[in-house]
């Protein structure tokens, strides 16, 4: 293909099964992320079915407004797997047999000692002028149609036969293709809304012309995606990324967790390991989730030290020292209640830390002083404890999710502010 300023991808995803609620095309988006390495762009994507005339208009479509055309599933040995015999068809050339690539078919079968069936013959079959994209982990192998004005790209369905064959064939090959260079950040946020994010920081937009900012809300978690572009170098895109990064940390300050690709999670056990601290939890409406996330992280045995659902007034009393007045007088969704959670699960695993949740997460069981999504998430350390009302929306996951999101996040505030931190 002739090298072009502004080349048009688009990726293409066949077969009938992504037309239905149970499977994903997610495929196409490890490789939009690939091509955006390379500062390449992706302007089309489609899904299409098995249906032989919707494929074909599909592929011309195709061709009439891209330029780099990756197509992914449908090279498999099956009567529905058409993209091969379809590409060939729009482009009017011959499938041309390859007696190398059927051995090499029928070596793969013979390794796992089974005969290759007649059906996948019809795999060593290649387009006229393709060269083949070897597939270490299937049958089907990939193909690379250099045309004078495309460039075509066909990958079996399935992630582990295409990741590997695009990282290892592909990606070098479109180096050469390659007009942009790019530097990417993912700064992680928790503790402001969007709205505030986007007062903070909206003037910073416009100054950077080779930059572009994406902000990504989730339920307790906020995300500026940035990428910075440079025609010139990798060092000059990587430059003007740390600028950029540095301003909006210098406005957003300590509520940007991580820019390293860190989970929140992950944040705060670094931090304990750096500060020698460790941690207990005593969770009601949270149901082990925090437990969850802080073990999901190698290594958490070093900060880590034991962790309660306690769910019932009861099991609040009798594993956690906490009063049954307490609970009577300001009932088990309340500051002193999530306060005493923390400082007795402390004591009891004479940890640097006890953290706690108490709350509503719903859908039913809210009342008009106590709504669904009220959470006290509590701190208990050895000279203090701290306690905040949260008021979250969303449904049960969410909810669960947020006040984890919170009570970790507390953690996180209080050891960044020892020295060191
Ligand atoms: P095979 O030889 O395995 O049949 P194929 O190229 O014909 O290879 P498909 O039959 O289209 O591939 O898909 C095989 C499987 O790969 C699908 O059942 C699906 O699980 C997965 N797959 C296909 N396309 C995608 C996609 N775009 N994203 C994620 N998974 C996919
Ligand atoms: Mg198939």
């Amino acid at each position: 293909m002739k090298r072009k300023k502004d080349l048009k991808i688009e990726i293409m995803a066949v077969g009938s099964e992504l037309l239905t609620p149970y499977f994903q095309d997610t495929n196409s988006l490890y490789l939009t992320e690939r091509l955006n390495e390379l500062g390449m762009e992706v302007s089309y994507k489609t899904i299409v079915g098995d249906e032989w005339d919707d494929l074909v208009l599909c592929i011309q479509q195709a061709l009439s407004r891209a330029d780099i055309i990756i197509a992914i599933g449908g090279l498999g040995p099956t009567k529905d797997d058409r993209t091969r015999e379809a590409f060939a068809s729009v482009l009017e050339r011959k499938l041309i047999f390859n007696q190398k690539l059927l051995q090499k078919i029928e070596e793969r079968f013979k390794r796992r000692g089974h005969s290759m069936p007649s059906v996948n013959k019809k795999q060593a079959y290649l387009i006229d002028g393709a060269e083949v994209l070897e597939n270490k982990n299937g049958t089907a192998p990939g193909l690379w149609l250099d045309t004078d004005s495309k460039v075509i790209l066909l990958f079996p369905g399935p992630p582990h036969e295409l990741k590997p064959m695009f990282d290892s064939s592909v990606w070098p090959k479109l180096q050469s293709y390659r007009k942009k260079h790019t530097a990417r950040r993912v700064l992680k946020i928790t503790g402001l809304t969007e709205s505030k994010i986007e007062t903070l920081i909206s003037d910073l937009y416009p100054q950077e012309p080779h930059a572009r900012l994406t902000t990504l809300a989730y339920p307790g978690q906020i995300e500026i995606h940035l990428t910075v572009f440079s025609e010139k170098n990798q060092e000059r895109a990587e430059e003007s990324i740390c600028k950029l990064e540095k301003k909006i940390l210098g406005r957003l300050k300590e509520n940007v967790f991580s820019t390293t690709g860190e989970e929140l999670e992950e944040v705060v056990g670094r931090l304990l390991r750096l500060h020698k601290k460790n941690l207990a939890m005593a969770e009601s409406c949270t149901g082990g989730l925090l437990s969850h996330r802080l073990t999901n992280i190698p290594g958490s045995s070093d900060y880590v030290l034991q962790s309660m659902v306690v769910y019932s007034n009861e099991a609040k009393t009798y594993n956690l020292g906490v009063s049954a007045d307490l609970i009577e007088q300001h009932g088990a969704v309340s500051s002193q209640v999530a306060t005493a959670m923390a400082a007795g699960i402390r004591e009891k695993a004479r940890s640097s830390y006890g953290l706690s949740t108490t709350g509503i997460a719903g859908p039913a069981g809210g009342t008009p002083e106590k709504p669904v999504g009220l959470v006290y998430t509590a701190m208990a350390w050895d000279s203090g404890t701290d306690v905040v009302k949260n008021l979250f929306l969303g449904n049960r996951e969410t909810i669960k999710f947020q006040s984890t999101q919170k009570a970790l996040d507390m953690v996180r505030r209080h050891l960044l502010k020892k020295p060191g931190g």
